[in-house]
């Protein structure tokens, strides 16, 4: 059934398109300008995705000529997947963080094959067999990562001016390394992308060179004190109530750190992947096996910065200890 674009506030639509896994479905935002609109994230890519689009901004009158700017919040597929489409489609300009940018082309880039997972996974001591199952498992994620060339990259503390007023770009890495999400002071309304999600837990997943987990937190604190009435968020309702969200998640990942200094203290030195089948008590399929690995990889990492745990290395593994 054709879904109905839903106006956030005036001038402001909030479009949500299909996913083919267990979350259902992604949020992008039409946004209009003095001349044009403002499309904020793409979809994944693919014919569902594009059709659900085209249906809904034929529902607005929106041709895709209208579409002047995309702006991306982040690079994950369900976000960037439809934006080389869109942008042959609309003609638009497109903006993104630099960090977001690099992300996307060193896996786009990775090819076939990116070496990085690879290594990241057997350093993290999962099995050969089970690191080409989750390889396999990406096969069809792995199109929607594609070079795009941005016509502006931002650093976070720019203003966009739109028809709905100025949005202010807030700079909140830890999802993703250069995740911008969109703020309203007029309205009192964060576009959040998929830095504060109502009823999921964000991903925060190891980076290369970064502590995602400690930047997550000081994103946090930066939209914390923001008036906010609405969120707008990457993916679900439009909601309220930023700071108590803030505190839930906050305690989620303290005790989340708390289970793996607990389980080092237990059972001695282990790898990322042994953490994951102590900590995730169900079988998890290859796909969320990687995300479950990258997350406890992105606690160790913060543990680490902190010296509460080290890293041994142990044949061609690495091992953790408190
Ligand atoms: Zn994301
Ligand atoms: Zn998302």
């Amino acid at each position: 059934m054709l879904k109905m674009p839903l106006e956030a506030l005036a001038g402001v639509w909030r479009i949500t398109l299909p996913l083919p896994f267990e979350l259902s479905s992604v949020n992008v935002y039409l946004v209009r300008l003095r001349d044009g609109f403002l499309l904020i994230d793409c979809g994944l890519g693919s014919g569902e995705s594009l059709a659900g689009l085209r249906a809904q901004l034929d529902s607005l009158n929106v041709p895709w000529r209208a579409i002047r700017e995309i702006f991306l919040t982040h690079t994950h597929p369900d976000h960037v997947g439809q934006a080389r489409r869109l942008l042959a489609l609309t003609g638009a300009k497109l903006s993104l963080h630099r960090d977001e940018l690099d992300q996307l082309l060193r896996i786009a880039r990775g090819g076939e094959k990116p070496v990085w997972l690879d290594h990241i996974l057997h350093t993290a001591g999962v099995p050969p067999t089970l690191v080409t199952r989750i390889e396999a498992s990406f096969d069809r994620i792995r199109p929607n990562f594609q070079e795009l060339v941005p016509d502006r990259v931002y650093e976070g503390g720019e203003i966009l001016d739109t028809a709905a007023g100025p949005l202010e770009l807030i700079l909140t890495p830890g999802h993703s390394p250069g995740h911008l999400c969109l703020y309203s002071r007029d309205h009192r309304t964060l576009f959040a992308g998929d830095h504060i999600l109502e009823t999921i837990t964000p991903n925060i997943g190891w980076l290369p060179g970064r502590d995602a987990l400690g930047e997550f937190f000081t994103s946090l604190e930066r939209v914390r004190p923001l008036e906010i009435d609405r969120l707008l968020p990457g993916h679900g309702e439009p909601f309220q109530g930023h700071r108590e969200w803030i505190g839930q998640t906050r305690r989620h990942h303290d005790e989340r750190c708390t289970q793996i200094l607990t389980s080092l203290r237990a059972a001695g030195p282990r790898s990322a992947h042994a953490l994951v089948s102590h900590l995730w008590s169900r079988p998890l399929a290859p796909f969320h096996h990687r995300f479950a690995v990258f997350e406890v990889l992105a606690h160790l990492e913060y543990l680490r910065r902190r010296e509460q745990v080290f890293e041994e290395p142990a044949n061609g593994h690495l091992l953790w200890r408190v």
